[in-house]
């Protein structure tokens, strides 16, 4: 079970049971409640539906809400700090219904709004909020239609921000609301001078192709000044980035911003909100660290150095302390979702046995390799290595021009093979292994296929490397004695998953138990709530998953809430404009042709016709 490092980056929600299945525990009531992940995939099963499964858990969306708002909360209270906390979810990090009318839902009790990046995401959270006393920011550009609903939702009493990130967008914010009669709220996004590390950061420092610069802030006040309209400025915002893994610099960007708040609010616009955007981030391997999959900090941290700078900053100058807000997106939803999927197949990279000595008449080149394995030392392990592959070279050559047959080249591979693996039982005995031979364990790992799509349900893994936690959730009493790395079933050499979560340092293969007649292998990734769902694309027309949510009970049950069946093969051609009753036709028509030329009977035809049909309506992915 350490193995898999569960309690590292599990967060407290994910542990394993003593019969060695993973478990999912969830407060319910102030109670810790946990279900067993088996269960779940047993219930799953009996309603018909299969793998693969993104599995969402409403508790710990639940959860992670509460965590957020208590941890602001208590802090609030503890440094004495004059104003509140109000989150906002930002729509893009989850855009499914679901999500949104959970977010909203659990978030009602904090008042925690939405933030709306576009007009499709402002026609969303219009609908969804819950009331007038929560956020709606809106970030992104603005035509006169987003303008309009906004300030139409201004007028119905909600508190909707206009965040200006480019200085044209203020003239027309301007126009609208006069021909409207109706006073916007503004807020401005900063273009930080801070820049922070990590994968997706590229929103923070100078080069940011968003915010306004120093000029273009000055240039906003003038203009509303100019229009009597300053008083509309109400909230500085900035955004430096989403998975900041290093603590100093949200503490270097949260100082930056306070100067520019005091600024702004010395110029004599009315501040009351200070958005601090995303960045908090999830640490996917458990390693506590500044490395790019992980944070150097914990929650309360995170919560209490925001609070801490912007009174340090503030008070020097007897500003009154802001509305916090946080634009908090994949902390808050990346616990919810686990992919659920079961291994097809495996590859072995095993050998045949050997024969003791090989025949007379073998090739020389084919006696040299063999003969490697016999003064194959530790002193000389890796000139051994760098013989055989010379070996290995030249009598593929061979092969290719003819001058060894298929059987001679498959007896040389087994012989390469057999000397990698001795390879590696010898370096299991040396301290420092050879520059050279480092990752030769990988090269002669298992592949386990698992049936799932890497673009459709990981596209993050695939697009920027991202590491999420993946493990087998059963079995986990018994000893791994395989080490694999994963594919998926598209047939796409990028469809792959060679890297996983360990604290101490990437893993390039991850332990798996051998898999067992008669008996599905079920494994899950972890922590894919956030980003994964809309990013995912169709590559080798496999479509969405289907959808599962269960909420956990008191009594250690647990309701299937929703499901929601995936796509359908007739789904996912209709996406790239196929009409499935028109193939359904050309297949009929082509069916009737082979009855016509006599190539199937008229009771095959039947039979061919109706199993294509069914097939159009059924799961994209591999079905048992
Ligand atoms: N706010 C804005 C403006 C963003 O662009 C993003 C995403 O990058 C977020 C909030 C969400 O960030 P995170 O998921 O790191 O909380």
């Amino acid at each position: 079970a350490e193995l898999y490092g569960i309690k590292d980056w599990g967060n407290g929600y994910f542990h394993i049971s003593d019969t060695g299945e993973v478990t999912i525990s969830a407060p319910v009531n102030g109670k810790t409640v946990s279900v067993n992940l088996m269960d779940v995939i047993k219930g799953i099963e009996d309603r018909g539906m299969t793998m693969p499964v993104l599995l969402r858990i409403e508790n710990l969306l639940d959860s992670q809400i509460t965590r957020l708002n208590e941890s602001f909360r208590s802090n609030i209270k503890k440094f004495a700090y004059q104003g509140s906390y109000k989150g906002v979810f930002p729509i893009k990090v989850n855009q499914q219904q679901q999500v949104i009318e959970e977010v909203t839902r659990f978030g009602e009790r904090y008042n925690h709004g939405l933030e709306a990046g576009s007009k499709a995401e402002l026609i969303s959270a219009l609908g969804m909020i819950k009331n007038t006393e929560t956020l709606l920011i809106c970030n992104g550009y603005k035509d006169e239609e987003f303008i309009d609903l906004g300030l139409n939702a201004i007028k119905m009493g909600y508190q909707c921000f206009f965040v200006i990130e480019m200085p044209g967008e203020l003239d027309l914010i301007i126009k609208r609301s006069k021909a409207l009669d109706v006073k916007p709220l503004l807020g401005v996004r900063l273009k930080l001078s801070s820049q922070a590390g990590g994968h997706w950061t590229e929103s923070g420092g100078d080069r940011s192709i968003f915010g306004l610069n120093t000029t273009q802030i000055i240039e906003v006040i003038d203009e509303l000044k100019k229009q009597e309209m300053l008083d509309c400025l109400k909230l500085v915002h900035y955004h430096l980035g989403s998975q900041i893994p290093n603590i100093r610099d949200i503490r270097r960007a949260i100082t930056e911003a306070c100067r520019y708040y005091t600024d702004i609010y010395r110029e004599g616009a009315p501040l009351e909100h200070l958005d601090l955007g995303g960045g908090l981030a999830v640490d996917y391997d458990g390693s506590q660290t500044n490395y790019v999959h992980s944070r150097n900090y914990t929650l309360d941290e995170y919560t209490a150095d925001i609070i801490e700078v912007v009174m340090a900053t503030l008070d020097e100058h007897k500003i009154p302390h802001p509305v916090l807000t946080t634009e908090s997106g994949r902390s808050v939803v990346a616990y919810y979702s686990i992919l659920l999927f079961n291994i097809l197949d495996t590859t072995r990279f095993d050998t045949h046995a050997l024969p003791e000595t090989l025949p007379e008449d073998s090739h020389e080149l084919i006696q040299n390799l063999f003969d490697v394995r016999n003064v194959m030392k530790i002193r000389n392990i890796q000139e051994s290595c760098n013989d055989a592959v010379y070996y290995r070279d030249e009598i593929r050559q061979l092969f290719r021009h003819g001058q060894i047959n298929l059987r001679d080249l498959s007896l040389a591979e087994s012989i390469f093979l057999k000397i990698l693996k001795d390879v590696s039982l010898l370096m299991k005995k040396i301290k420092r292994i050879p520059p050279d031979l480092e990752g030769l364990d990988n090269a002669l790992s298992d592949i386990y296929y698992g049936n799932f799509s890497v673009f459709q349900s990981l596209p993050d893994a695939w697009a920027i490397d991202q590491i999420f936690p993946i493990m087998p959730i059963h079995r986990l009493n018994e000893k791994p004695s395989r080490e694999c790395i994963l594919a998926d079933i598209t047939c796409d050499c990028d469809g792959k998953i060679d890297r996983f979560t360990d604290i101490h340092d990437e893993k390039k293969t991850l332990s798996v138990h051998e898999l067992l007649q008669n008996e599905e292998y079920f494994m899950g990734a972890f922590l894919v709530g956030a980003y994964q769902e809309t990013l995912g694309d169709l590559h080798n027309l496999l479509g969405d998953t289907n959808v599962v949510s269960i909420r956990i009970k008191e009594e250690g049950e647990f309701d299937i809430v929703r499901e929601l069946e995936g796509d359908s093969i007739a789904d996912v051609l209709s996406y790239v404009e196929y009409d499935p009753r028109q193939l359904q036709e050309l297949f009929r028509q082509k069916a009737e042709e082979a009855v016509r030329t006599g190539k199937i009977t008229a009771k095959d035809r039947r039979r061919i016709v109706d199993s294509y049909e069914e097939s159009l309506r059924g799961y994209t992915y591999f079905e048992r």
